[in-house]
Formats: C-alpha cells, structure tokens, sequence
C-alpha cells in the first residue's frame, strides 16, 4: 500500500500548521513550524498564489487526512459512513476518526503520536477489554477499556509519552497512569475535540 516516505514536517509546512505528526519533537522548539512556518521549497517563502474554492476545500481534507495519518480511500469511506448517520455529515467525520483506534491510543497518551499509536496496536501492545486488539481502525465504543497488555507494560516509549499527559485532558476518555489503562467514556462533542480544521468545507469538497 502507498505510503509518505518524505519528511512529515513538509506536511505541516504545507499547511502553515502544526499537525503533530512526529511525537515528542512536535512539543519542543525543534519544531520547524516554529522557524519555518512556510511552505517547503525554493519559492516556499514568497509563494502568494490566490488560492481558489476548491484550492482551500482540497487543502482542508488534506490536513485532515494527514492529522489522522489516512489514505485517501480510507478518508472517503470515513466520509460515506458520516453521510449514513443521523446529523451533520462533518461532525459525523470527526467523530468517527475520533474512536479509530490508534486515535485514541494517542489520545490517552500511551504514544506520542497516531502513527507509534498505530504501530503500539499493530504490534499487539493494546488490549480491549481484556481482549487483545491488533487493527488500528477499530472503532471503539462507549465503555471500551483501553489497556496495555502485561508484557508491555516496562515499554519506555509508552512511559515517556506518559509524561506529556496531563490528568483529565479530554472529557471522553478517563486514564488511570497506574494500571496503563484508560476508558473511552462517551462520544466526544466537536466542540471538546481539538482539531483545528473546518470539516465542512471536506464535506463541500465531496459534495460537488
Ligand atoms: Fe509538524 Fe511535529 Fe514536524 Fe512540528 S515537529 S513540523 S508539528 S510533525
């Protein structure tokens, strides 16, 4: 399957925003976002292209896709699932990428970003309820206990990334630092989800 073998800063220079793509590096001022908050590229600096409609729509999923580390088909089938639902089809969207798995692994804090996120589930670190669970885009659900399995539990990469997380960050998952567990309590009101993005225009974008 294709994946970004580039630079994920380039990413974020792309969009002129942090997307916290790289884990510890994205909280320090090694952040190059924090000196370069610029397009990459020879003419990143003085680039001043009116952007059209669809430019700004196009952009917007893009950023999107990319804070939650999914290929294009994968967004689009988030999308049509969102269309399914009762409600706005953008809240819809985000509350859905919101309960993959690896999302919110990287939310409870055991990894520093959705992609080691990705990895901790892959290489079967998580369980679910007592269940271990390998696919990063399970969807969990209200009441899912989130745990690190007990021959994971001395990973330094899951202490360290502990560290960052402050107690009660996020009104939907509860963590307990003691037991590396954490519960996904409720689904998450777009307003409490700290995504700086507008979904809507994703939601013009595929309507045209
Ligand atoms: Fe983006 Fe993180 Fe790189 Fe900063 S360090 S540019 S937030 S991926």
């Amino acid at each position: 399957m294709a994946r970004y073998t580039d630079s994920v800063c380039k990413l974020c220079r792309r969009e002129r925003q942090k997307l916290f793509l790289k884990g510890q590096k994205c909280y320090t001022d090694k952040c190059p976002i924090e000196k370069r908050n610029y397009p990459p590229g020879q003419h990143g600096v003085s680039r001043r292209t009116k952007i059209s409609e669809y430019g700004v729509q196009l952009r917007e999923k893009q950023k999107i896709k990319r804070i939650y580390g999914l290929l294009e088909v994968q967004f689009r089938n988030y999308f049509e699932k969102a269309v399914k639902q009762k409600g706005k089809t953008g809240e819809n969207l985000v509350k859905l990428l919101e309960r993959r798995l690896d999302n919110v692994v990287y939310r409870i804090g055991f990894a520093s970003s959705r992609k080691q996120a990705r990895q901790l589930v892959k290489h079967g670190h998580i369980l679910i309820n007592s269940k271990p669970v390998d696919i990063p885009s399970y969807l969990v659900k209200v009441g899912d206990q989130i745990q690190i399995r007990d021959k994971s539990k001395k990973l330094d990469a899951i202490h360290n990334s502990l560290k960052r997380v402050k107690d009660n960050t996020y009104n939907w998952i509860t963590v307990d630092k003691a037991t590396l567990s954490g519960t996904f309590v409720q689904i998450p009101e777009r307003s409490d989800i700290p995504l700086e993005a507008n979904e809507q225009l994703v939601v013009e974008l595929y309507s045209k």
